[in-house]
């Protein structure tokens, strides 16, 4: 719904809202927040909101602090979920610097520069379907998250082996209540494992959604003593999460990636978009899997790629396209995880894609094989690349990678690498129980 300040203005004094939250993400895809009470409810509409930018990680240094949040008046939303003082309301906003300007560190503003090309080239719309995965835990006695999941469900499994069923159940009931249209949620792969699917919008909105997803299943799960992570792969053995990202291209209200003459029913630009991806992946992963643990799902077996190819239909592939076609033909991308930053994840995908069709490149041949039984010739025969498989190297080829560079900005860029290798290089210092398990006792 379109809303206008006045309107916002008059829901917050009829709802008796207490709080409204003025939301935003750090470049790691943290969700921030600053809390106000309802009486300052018109500086919030008008753009007088200030804070201090220097505590917030990527963002500014301490000699130029302060910064101003513009709210995005559509992204007004109560909270569904009792508050314990009252009803709480919530604005996602754009960090703009005190002299007006859109501050250049700030994710939603990287993909909003991002489709602003895409306007450039003649494109209305990217549109964007996530499949957000994750894990719901027990927690201890002290409300610590344990890895011990209360259900010992599997893939579309249902209750009574599906404890956690009530809590996903209230959590779609929850987001439903917040205008998301959910078209699919069911037990995943692994025990305690599962995933809530909602329909596919422009990529800013969906990225907006993601970040209200997350903080619905966390705040969800938390009140149903659960704890809920996004955490790409929280146990050795058994399906990381990912976040699948279904992307299409739309102009004037048609989706481009359909042609129906094609022998697979996909355009040249559906195509070259591919093409842009398998060009870019391996640059822009450090941003689609931002963590040391991202790379321990990223193995062969547990269907998530690890390899670069395209498939119409094979799970092993790292892009695949799905089976419905018109409105609905997508290139399905398989690598990101929940963990990522969904306006720079978003942002990288979009530029990858772009760069494919205004290059006009065109993909390799499909893959239809299983690609996990490949040994190494065979990959090596159908010319196959691996993704980066460790921060560290996803690091390094993101630095290579000039387009992905640029369309991150400069100041997100070297926040982000920064932030990024100093998380490497306290990861590769520390001993791990594997470590003492296997060489404590041979040497
Ligand atoms: N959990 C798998 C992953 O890591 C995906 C499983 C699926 O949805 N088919 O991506
Ligand atoms: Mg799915
Ligand atoms: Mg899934
Ligand atoms: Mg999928």
């Amino acid at each position: 719904v379109p809303y206008t300040k006045e309107d916002i203005i008059r829901i917050v004094r009829e709802k008796d809202i207490k709080f409204i939250r003025m939301q935003f993400a750090d470049i790691f895809g943290q969700l921030k927040n600053v809390a106000l009470t309802a009486s300052q409810v018109e500086k919030a509409v008008n753009n007088q909101i200030m804070f201090d930018g220097s505590s917030v990680e990527g963002f500014v240094r301490i000699d130029e602090s302060d910064q101003c949040l513009y709210p995005d008046l559509n992204s007004f939303t109560v909270f569904p979920w009792r508050a314990q003082f009252g009803e709480t309301a919530r604005l996602i906003c754009d960090v703009y610097n005190t002299d007006g300007s859109a501050f250049m560190g700030d994710p939603r503003n990287v993909l909003k520069r991002m489709i602003g090309r895409m306007h450039d080239m003649g494109y209305d719309t990217f549109n964007v379907g996530p499949e957000c995965e994750f894990f719901l835990f027990k927690t201890d006695e002290n409300g610590r998250p344990t890895t011990e999941t209360n259900d010992e469900a599997g893939y579309f499994d249902l209750g009574p082996l599906d404890h956690g069923e009530s809590t996903r159940r209230e959590i779609c009931l929850n987001l439903e209540q917040m205008g998301f249209e959910i078209e699919a949620s069911h037990h995943e792969n692994a025990a305690g494992q599962h995933e809530i699917d909602f329909k596919y919008a422009d990529a800013l909105t969906a990225a907006d959604n993601i970040m209200t997803f997350k903080l619905a299943v966390k705040t969800l799960a938390q009140k149903n003593g659960l704890h809920a992570t996004f955490m790409p792969k929280p146990i050795f053995g058994v399906a990381g999460s990912g976040m699948h990202t279904n992307m299409s291209l739309f102009k004037d209200g048609k989706n481009v990636f359909y042609d129906p003459d094609d022998p697979r029913g996909l355009s040249k630009e559906a195509y070259s978009f591919i093409a842009g991806i398998l060009a870019h992946v391996r640059g822009f992963t450090a941003i689609t899997n931002p963590l040391v643990n991202s790379y321990k799902r990223l193995v062969p077996g547990y269907e998530a790629p690890c390899y670069l190819a395209w498939s119409a239909s094979n799970r092993s592939a790292l892009i695949r396209i799905p089976a419905a076609r018109g409105q609905s033909t997508r290139v399905e991308l398989r690598s990101p995880d929940p963990s990522c930053n969904p306006y720079l994840a978003f942002a990288v995908c979009l530029a990858a894609g772009l760069d494919g069709i205004e290059k006009g490149l065109t993909p390799p041949a499909e893959i239809t094989e299983n690609i996990y039984a490949m040994d190494a010739a065979a990959l090596e025969a159908h010319g196959i690349a691996a993704l980066p498989d460790s921060l560290s190297s996803a690091i390094k080829a993101l630095e290579a990678d000039p387009l992905i560079m640029d369309a991150l900005g400069d100041h997100v860029s070297s926040y982000y690498i920064a932030g990024k290798r100093r998380e490497w290089r306290e990861y590769k210092t520390r001993v791990s129980s594997w470590e003492v398990e296997k060489y404590m006792t041979n040497y």
